[in-house]
């Protein structure tokens, strides 16, 4: 067990930050007030060797390590969450073509789908299909060559933005046994945008409405096994969730730099606050969870790198690290007094942006529902599952 970084993890971790001072931390505040990404950033960390380190080489990766990519994650995410999940979509799609695709897929798709300028968006959500993700409605069927798409998503990030879609929609009329995943290109037609969602939370990212009506695309556009989408969904969201709690000690952690370094600025009653007990406990309570966040998420990476199973390591270090950025970002309001709610300190929009953890990706009650099976399973108990 080793709890350091390599010599070479330092320098990645040296060289990541020296690209979000300069590229990212000056520019996080507008991204958020104008609800707009600069996307050439992703094209920026690309060039730089610092976009899915994870992917093999052979497909335009650096080979790199679960850790290597959390490492970037937790950078970027200190800075914006934005600019985080912008970033992990251009690479996310590839690395599920990696993990669940056909190998016709990857030699079809992956260089495709990962070259550094690309974005990607997932669509799964629906207006009544949420948590109950097996509950999609929109289908899709075969017309002899072709997939044939009718049906609306919501919440899909990066609407409008993404060179490429993985819907995960119904093709046959099986709850978890009829679902799948087909990539849609943009400007297909039947495809359309619909309504874009004003939010609070990760405010830059398009998010909303994607509409298809009788949209045709190529049989081969079929991404892993037919009707098994939703077993390779769960299979990827042992990986993926691991993204959003680095992401999220990523923010408590600009949070509490933020506010170590308020702490020492503000005086009353003659003296920098930071010296009074109560921020003092405040603060080192922050910095207790965030290490117990980014040790955990780091148990579960490695768990992955290990070939062993870890899907409760998964949820626990998800449902903590989401949770503790909670509150480790309403703390840093607190610190700040009044000044943490002006939008002229940046730890009102980590606060907002924190709130996204616990509900995207599987919510923080989901995780706990896993845990808890995962858990009477080794006892050998096993319950109806509540999400049966
Ligand atoms: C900013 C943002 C970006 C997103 N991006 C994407 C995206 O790119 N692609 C995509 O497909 N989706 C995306 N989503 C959707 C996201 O994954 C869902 O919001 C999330 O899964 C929760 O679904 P829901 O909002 O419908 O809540 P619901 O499922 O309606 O849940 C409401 C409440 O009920 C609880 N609940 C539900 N079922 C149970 C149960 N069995 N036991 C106990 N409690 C339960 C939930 O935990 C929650 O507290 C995004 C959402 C947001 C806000």
């Amino acid at each position: 067990m080793d709890f350091s970084y390599t010599k070479e993890q330092e320098v990645l971790k040296n060289v990541v930050r020296e690209f979000c001072d300069k590229e990212v931390a000056p520019r996080a505040a507008e991204f958020d007030r104008t609800a707009e990404f600069d996307y050439s950033i992703i094209e920026k960390l690309s060039k730089q060797g610092l976009l899915g380190v994870i992917m093999p080489k052979e497909y335009g990766g650096m080979g790199g390590s679960h850790v290597d990519q959390a490492i970037i994650c937790e950078e970027i995410g200190r800075d914006s969450l934005t600019a985080m999940v912008a970033t992990n979509m251009a690479w996310y799609m590839a690395y599920e073509c990696l993990v669940v695709g056909t190998e016709e897929n990857k030699k079809r798709w992956i260089r495709y789908l990962f070259d550094g300028k690309k974005m990607g968006a997932h669509a799964g959500t629906e207006a009544d299909a949420g948590t109950d993700a097996a509950s999609v409605r929109t289908w899709a069927k075969l017309e002899g060559d072709e997939w044939v798409i009718n049906g609306t998503k919501w919440f899909v990030s990066n609407l409008g933005k993404a060179d490429f879609y993985f819907i995960t929609l119904r093709t046959a009329d099986s709850r978890y046994g009829g679902i799948s995943t087909i990539l849609v290109e943009k400007d297909t037609p039947g495809m359309t945008i619909g309504r874009r969602v004003d939010l609070i939370s990760n405010r830059a990212i398009s998010n909303g409405e994607l509409i298809f009506e009788n949209c045709r695309v190529p049989r081969e556009n079929l991404i892993g096994r037919l009707n098994k989408g939703f077993l390779d969904m769960m299979v990827l969201y042992d990986v993926i969730r691991l993204y959003l709690a680095i992401g999220a000690v990523g923010i408590a952690r600009g949070a509490l730099e933020e506010s170590l370094k308020f702490a020492q600025e503000r005086r009353q009653f003659g003296k920098p606050v930071g010296e009074f007990q109560m921020i003092r406990a405040m603060l080192a309570d922050m910095a207790t969870e965030i290490d117990a966040a980014r040790l955990m998420t780091y148990r579960a990476l490695d768990m992955e790198e290990k070939g062993l199973r870890h899907t409760k390591e998964t949820s626990m270090a998800k449902l903590y690290a989401s949770e503790i950025a909670d509150r480790v970002t309403y703390k840093a309001v607190q610190i700040h007094g009044g000044y943490g709610l002006t939008m002229e300190f940046p730890v009102q929009r980590y606060w907002r942006d924190a709130r996204l953890c616990s509900i995207g990706e599987g919510t923080s009650e989901i995780q706990r529902l896993i845990i808890a099976a995962e858990l009477l399973k080794s006892q050998n108990i096993v319950l109806d599952s509540a999400l049966d």
